[in-house]
This record gives structure tokens, sequence and C-alpha cells, in this order.
């Protein structure tokens, strides 16, 4: 079922409340007027996003930091992002950020930051099971961005397959 973007990044935004006025973090929103919809499950895509912003915010404890949340379409496809201007993560490490249980090797000088490296498996996970993709891009103490996209057609395939579920019995068996 199709939900809406802005809305699904209002409930990750009121979860995270006090961890964003704690760290003083600025969160920029850069949508579009329109409200954008995606088809597909809206509790996966508040994981997807909240493990993002979470991540953000987690690896960054400073003051100051800013996250944008945004998204946009095309006639192809819909792009959701999450960047932040933080440490960032360094490009031998970039490869394998989304592997199960990876999490980028500290200096003995920084502070421990907990987390089981599990996050952005399940979120690479998600986005590939609604027929998208996930990339990132880091330029360490500049941009870190994550970047999900998902085609028409696979919003169209599950919506198809969505509609299929929800017929009633007597009209799937009929013809
Ligand atoms: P979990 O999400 O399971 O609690 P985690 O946050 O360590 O643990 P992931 O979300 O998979 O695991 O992230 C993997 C690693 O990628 C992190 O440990 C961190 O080193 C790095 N990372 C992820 N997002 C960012 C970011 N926005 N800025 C800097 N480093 C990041
Ligand atoms: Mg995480």
């Amino acid at each position: 079922k199709p939900f809406r973007i802005r809305s699904c990044v209002s409930d990750v935004l009121e979860r995270l409340e006090s961890v964003i006025h704690n760290q003083q973090a600025t969160i920029k929103i850069d949508m579009p007027d329109i409200d954008l919809s995606l088809a597909g499950d809206r509790f996966y895509w508040t994981q997807v996003l909240f493990n993002l912003v979470e991540n953000a915010l987690k690896q960054n404890p400073r003051a100051g930091l800013t996250v944008t949340v945004g998204c946009s379409c095309t006639d192809e496809s819909t792009q959701i992002w999450v960047a932040d201007d933080g440490v960032g993560i360094p490009s031998a490490d970039l490869p394998h950020i989304f592997r199960r249980f990876y999490r980028v090797e500290k200096h003995h000088s920084q502070e421990e930051i907990k987390g089981t490296g599990l996050g952005l498996s399940i979120v690479k996970r998600a986005v590939e099971a609604h027929g998208g993709s996930i990339r990132v891009s880091s330029t360490p103490g500049q941009e870190t961005r994550f970047t999900m996209e998902v085609p028409r057609d696979a919003e169209a395939r599950l919506l198809a397959e969505a509609e299929a579920n929800s017929l009633p019995e007597l009209q799937k068996t009929e013809g």
C-alpha cells in the first residue's frame, strides 16, 4: 500500500526527538512541495530511515551536526536520501559498510560507539525487498550520503501483488 514519505519521516524524527535535542543537531528536510508517496511497507521504510538517521546522530555525538532527509522523483524512480556533515566513513571501509556486523575501526583516541553492525545490512535488505537499491558516498568531515532509489516498475509490481493478494477468494478462483 502506498504511504506518504513525509509522514514516515515525521515518525522517525519524533522517535529520535530527544537525541536530536540533546545533541543540538539540526534536521533539514529537503522535499518537493507535492507530498510524495511510495508503494511499499510503511513499517519497513520507517525502520530504514530510522536506522540511517540514528547512525548519523550516533556516529557524530558532537554538537552542531546537520542531518538532511530528502526525497525527489522522476518518471523512472523515487529517490530518498539521508545525509550528514559529520566525521564520515573512510573510503577503505565504504565497500564493506552494508555487510552484517561490519563496523568502522575507531582510532584509540576516539570514544567507543556502541552498536552491533547490523543496522545497515537490514536497511539494504529492506530496500532491496522493495525492488530498490542503496548506495553510499562519503567525504569525511564534509558529507556522508545514503541514497535509495526505487524504480517505478518495482513499485507497480508491488502494487499489483498487493492487489492480487487482497482479492476475495471467490473472485480468485473464478475464471
Ligand atoms: P547497529 O545499527 O546494529 O546498532 P551500527 O550502527 O554500528 O550498529 P550499522 O548501522 O550497520 O551498525 O553501521 C555500520 C558502521 O558504519 C557503523 O558502525 C559506523 O562505523 C559506520 N557508519 C554508518 N553510518 C555512518 C554515518 N552516517 N557516519 C559515519 N559512519 C557511519
Ligand atoms: Mg546503526
